[in-house]
């Protein structure tokens, strides 16, 4: 009998002791390959011996020490090292324990910067639905998955949920990209005027989404379009890159590929690659501006912000990521990834779309590819690939079963950048495997 509250109380865990490359091993000996990176966290694979060494390094000089007392120089040397290749604009860096807290650091930013320059009725938020942004009240309430949200209703802080820029299901068969990201960008306008032009405080979303969808990369044009609706009302834009930063697209950060930038963005999972747990929240120079102008003092402070053997570790990863060179690894392996997942799985009756961004692909599964009509999220799909491909010795992400049915069933797929292409032939067979074993499963259940 376990004392441990695992979040899933009706299933029981194999017991993980050690970490060879992308794989994970168990108790029994037993081999895993990683292909979602846990959730699109362990970037380097599990045993990086610079990481490794990284952190012994600091805690034997100085764990951890207060921020309110000190600064540490890993602190400071990672701040530079994400600034010096962050979009335009962006300055600061608040250092955090995860991607949550990056969120709701981006939130409280945003609502300080408006009180602190004299714009207080700047409180609404805009987001989108089909979207992620952590499990803390505030990131929850701004994310729109429904699925997270449903014990929870109704939520503490409002958010209007607009239409994602998910092509395959919101995008008309007859329209062009220009016209989507066009009507997206005016549905935009059309929220911050109804709620008030000068009362919206930001707009949040994930340049590739993904905690809710797989992995769905935005129509080209899409992000313009929206910044300058933003920039026409003085409303903020956050991006949330928790999930698609740190390389995982194939640029450091996703929305480089899209040329526009934030005034605020998050960043959490690969930035310390599962070795330590370390968020972030960039920071454009006017906001910081403007709060050294004010208070001098952003009301936001954690135990462990800005954890000195979390910023080793965060470091240690990304300069290997830079050494090693593995962001052209990711574009490449990308590539590879997706053709095969195409050659494999693109005529497969039930398999929607296939989607992505470098080492973020996902699956979108339905029980009908011409109406693109989802399983019953009673029969868990999502879930029984999981189970299925965890027998294979593989772990991918699944995602799905929202209470409206809307969110159908999707898998994620986050490996590791130092992948091997046998390792991709592995990950594509046992996957495909699994899918065919957890749909026969779910065709004998709705039978
Ligand atoms: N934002 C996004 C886009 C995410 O994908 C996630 C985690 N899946 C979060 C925020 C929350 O991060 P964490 O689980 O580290 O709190």
């Amino acid at each position: 009998m376990t004392h441990v509250f695992h979040r899933n109380t009706h299933q029981s865990y194999p017991v993980a002791v050690a970490g060879d490359g992308p794989y994970i091993i168990a108790a029994d000996g037993r081999r895993y390959l990683d292909a979602s990176g846990g959730a699109a966290v362990s970037c380097l694979g599990h045993n990086a011996t610079e990481v490794v060494e990284a952190i012994q390094k600091q805690v034997a000089s100085l764990a951890y020490a207060h921020t309110s007392f000190f600064t540490t120089e890993p602190m400071e040397q990672l701040a530079d090292f994400l600034i010096e290749r962050a979009p335009a604009g962006l300055e600061y860096v608040y250092f955090v324990s995860g991607g949550s807290e990056a969120v709701e650091a981006a939130l409280k930013l945003a609502r300080q910067y408006f009180t602190e320059t004299g714009q207080p009725q700047r409180r609404h938020l805009i987001a989108r639905r089909q979207s992620y942004h952590g499990n803390t009240l505030g990131a929850l309430a701004t994310g729109g998955n429904a699925w997270r949200r449903a014990q929870f209703e109704p939520l503490l802080t409002q958010v209007s949920h607009l239409t994602p820029c998910y092509a395959y299901r919101e995008q008309g068969e007859q329209e062009s990209d220009d016209a989507f990201t066009t009507r997206l960008a005016q549905e935009l306008e059309d929220e911050i005027l109804r709620l008030g032009a000068d009362e919206v405080m930001a707009f949040v979303a994930e340049p590739v989404v993904g905690a809710t969808l797989g992995a769905v990369p935005p129509v080209p044009g899409y992000f313009r379009k929206i910044r300058e609706v933003c920039d026409r009302y003085g409303v903020l834009l956050i991006l949330d890159e928790v999930m698609c930063g740190m390389g995982r697209t194939g640029t450091l950060f996703a929305i480089e590929e899209d040329g526009v930038s934030p005034d605020i963005t998050t960043i959490a999972k690969g930035l310390g690659a599962g070795y330590q747990p370390i968020g972030a929240t960039l920071v454009s120079g006017r906001i910081y501006a403007a709060i050294a102008a004010g208070t001098g003092f952003f009301q936001h402070g954690h135990t462990y912000i800005g954890h000195a053997t979390a910023c080793a570790a965060a470091l240690a990863v990304q300069q290997a990521i830079e050494s090693r060179q593995l962001l052209s690894r990711v574009q490449v392996l990308g590539t590879a990834l997706q053709q095969r997942l195409r050659s494999r799985l693109g005529d497969h009756p039930h398999i929607g779309d296939l989607r992505g961004r470098g080492l973020f692909q996902g699956i979108e599964l339905v029980r009908d590819r011409t109406t693109k009509e989802p399983f019953d999220p009673a029969l868990k799909l999502h879930a029984r690939i999981k189970q299925a491909a965890m027998d294979e010795g593989l772990m991918c992400y699944p995602m799905g079963g929202t209470l409206d049915g809307r969110q159908g069933d999707h898998i994620l797929l986050a490996p590791a950048f130092i992948l091997e292409e046998s390792h991709l032939d592995e990950l594509v067979e046992k996957l495909e495997r699994a899918i065919t074993l957890a749909l026969r499963a779910v065709k004998g259940a709705s039978a």
